[in-house]
């Protein structure tokens, strides 16, 4: 049999959130590029919640959206439900958050892939890798796929999700598979092993799908959207306010706490079934009712799918205990006493590579050319997954272009604190992105992810002329706005510093200066945020070097660290267990963050 044989630049194997993005990018910058993913009606598909952001990961969109990504115009095109969280905090915390329409997400990320130039989307099972040994350098050379057929490239970014080795556990039924419906691949593992990787597993969960109609609504609190929506896309110009469906929250309560209890030996997480770690933030309902005990409800949102489908997602419940006991929890629950489970809930085990094998621009120490994004490096969630695999396609393509790898630092975007903490760090349980993690939180701000990163997303080729020209016109707005600020005088002062007064607004300026309430909403939110927040991003910045003088200080072996009350439970569990003897150390811990140890240090300065 003649063996098929097909030539690309970059080669990127698993069409999920990583793989698209990465896909995408090399593309754009002109790498012929093939995608390839063992089925073609799952690509960007949501394997477990149907929402896109949240706290930490809504910036994270806007920075894949600064750089020319996908996600978020595919989320503002097939979002159902759009809401600005914690958005009575300072502008750092304000993060976006949208229920998708998970039908209509992933038809419209596989048409953006499919209409994308120079990238050939096909249907292809990756089964081995192939490398060569040039002088003394092991190298990538492409990949095998089922039915005889090699695909050559100088580049492969690997973003399989949790499908290596992959096995799905409801009770004590085990099925192979890395997610519901669909099967595992064990070539790519084996192969990862061969050449030397360190392979080791992780788990996470999913929870129960439930049919609307058989859901009470009457007495569960009715969650709608923003009244004002805010797109994710700095090119989307509104959103339809009028066209969002609203979310539910339901309870658990003292019973189903007490079923879950009497079977915990039945869920695999306890049976011993499940030696893997998964996240310890976002836990199984019987992580929950174990860890914390005291507690008599947890809270369920009851999440629809999409708009033209009855499945909806009880998000705060999932779990792998058995068929039986799940149906039991949801007869207990008020407003779901009759409702019908559509899938049940489920945890799934896989194989993925510790990050510390990579280098900061997604390529591997080990084989030069090969790159890995996603899950596969340890992280869970979709938000994060994308960011990788925009840095992973985009430095695979300017490989091959013979060009330095580029990578966001931690002060220019939660994507630079990612693969900083996953490449430097690693991660001993599923890595996602909190605000915590960022010690620049002031200057990362969802709002001003184009400022960070546009323009330097248009040197390295990744924007179109339309991304350019809007943001150029934003730029050119805020300058208009400072210039007519400092022109103006209110009480006697300079406009803009008049502004900084806490009892100010922008209202009040537009009335006192001639020509600002003509200033685009956009920009005049910039310059706001702009001028209120300029000490205190001057002084986090004097706070972070400062810390970075004092790395190497010593801390005592009696050092209190559950006297520092804002220390995360993460970090503050993870300090007293390694109990390091100096900062340099303790930074160095996987979990422990530049802002952990900024609380650290101004404890051990003995300060409050
Ligand atoms: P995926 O989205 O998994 O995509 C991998 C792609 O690779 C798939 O298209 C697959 O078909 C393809 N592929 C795999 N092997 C091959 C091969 N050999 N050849 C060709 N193609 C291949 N995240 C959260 O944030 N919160 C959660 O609560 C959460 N729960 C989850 C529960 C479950 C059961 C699962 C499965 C995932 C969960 N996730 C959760 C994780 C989230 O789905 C992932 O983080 C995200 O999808 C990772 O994106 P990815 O692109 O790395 O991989």
């Amino acid at each position: 049999m003649t063996q098929s044989s097909y030539h690309y630049d970059v080669l990127v194997i698993g069409a999920g959130h990583a793989g698209t993005e990465a896909a995408a990018a090399a593309a754009r910058l002109g790498a012929k590029t093939a995608l390839l993913t063992s089925n073609l009606d799952t690509v960007g598909q949501m394997s477990c919640n149907p929402a896109i952001g949240g706290v930490a990961k809504g910036q994270i969109v806007r920075e894949v959206d600064a750089l020319g990504g996908l996600m978020g115009h595919a989320i503002d095109a097939t979002g159902i439900q759009f809401r600005l969280l914690n958005c009575r905090k300072g502008p750092a915390m304000h993060s976006p958050r949208a229920q998708a329409d998970k039908k209509a997400y992933q038809a419209y990320i596989k048409h953006q892939i499919e209409q994308q130039q120079n990238l050939d989307l096909r249907q292809e099972t990756v089964i081995d890798l192939l490398t060569e040994n040039v002088e003394g350098q092991t190298r990538v050379r492409g990949v095998s796929v089922v039915g005889d057929a090699l695909f050559v490239a100088p580049t492969v970014i690997l973003t399989t999700g949790t499908f290596l080795k992959a096995i799905m556990h409801t009770g004590e039924a085990q099925t192979a598979g890395g997610r519901a419906g669909e099967g595992t691949t064990s070539g790519i593992s084996g192969a990862l092993a061969r050449l030397g990787f360190e392979v080791e597993r992780f788990k996470t969960g999913t929870p129960a799908r439930l049919n609307a109609k058989s859901i009470d609504y009457r007495n569960l609190e009715r969650q709608p959207g923003d009244e004002k929506p805010q797109p994710f896309s700095f090119l989307t110009e509104s959103l339809d306010s009028s066209d969002q469906l609203p979310c539910h929250i339901a309870h658990t309560n003292h019973a189903v706490h007490e079923l879950i209890r009497a079977n915990l030996k039945r869920a695999p997480m306890y049976s011993g079934q499940i030696n893997s770690t998964g996240p310890r933030y976002c836990p199984s309902i019987e992580d929950k009712v174990v860890r914390f005990a005291d507690k008599t409800s947890h809270q369920l949102f009851l999440e629809p799918e999409g708009r033209n489908t009855g499945e909806v997602y009880v998000n705060g419940i999932s779990t792998s205990l058995p068929r039986d006991v799940q149906d039991q929890m949801f007869a207990m629950i008020e407003g779901l006493q009759h409702a019908q489970i559509m899938r049940y809930g489920y945890a799934v085990e896989y194989d993925f590579c510790p990050p510390t094998q990579l280098w900061a621009s997604m390529e591997s120490k080990r084989v030069a050319g090969l790159f890995l994004a996603g899950q596969i490096n340890g992280t869970t969630g979709y938000e994060e997954a994308a960011g990788q695999g925009l840095i992973a396609g985009l430095n695979a393509a300017r490989k091959v272009a013979g060009k330095e790898a580029w990578v966001p630092t931690r002060d220019q975007a939660y994507i630079g604190v990612l693969v900083d903490d996953l490449v430097t760090a690693g991660t001993d349980e599923p890595y996602r992105m909190f605000t915590s993690r960022a010690e620049y939180r002031l200057l990362l701000r969802q709002d001003n992810a184009d400022r960070r990163l546009t323009g330097v997303a248009d040197e390295l080729g990744l924007i179109d002329a339309a991304r350019r020209e809007r943001f150029q016109t934003k730029l050119d707005q805020m300058a208009r706005a400072n210039q007519l600020l400092k022109a103006a005088r209110c009480d006697k002062i300079p406009g803009d510093v008049f502004l900084r007064r806490s009892e100010v607004d922008w209202d009040e300026m537009c009335r006192r200066v001639e020509g600002l309430g003509r200033i685009d909403a956009e920009a005049a939110q910039q310059v706001l945020y702009d001028t209120k927040y300029e000490g205190y991003v001057t002084r986090q910045k004097m706070e972070v070097e400062k810390q970075h003088r004092l790395a190497s200080k010593r801390i005592p072996a009696t050092f209190d660290y559950d006297a520092i009350g804002p220390l995360r439970h993460e970090a503050r569990e993870k300090l007293n267990r390694v109990r390091p003897l100096n900062l340099d150390q303790a930074k160095r811990i996987s979990g422990v963050t530049p802002a952990d140890l900024a609380l650290v240090l101004t404890r051990l300065e003995g300060k409050k």
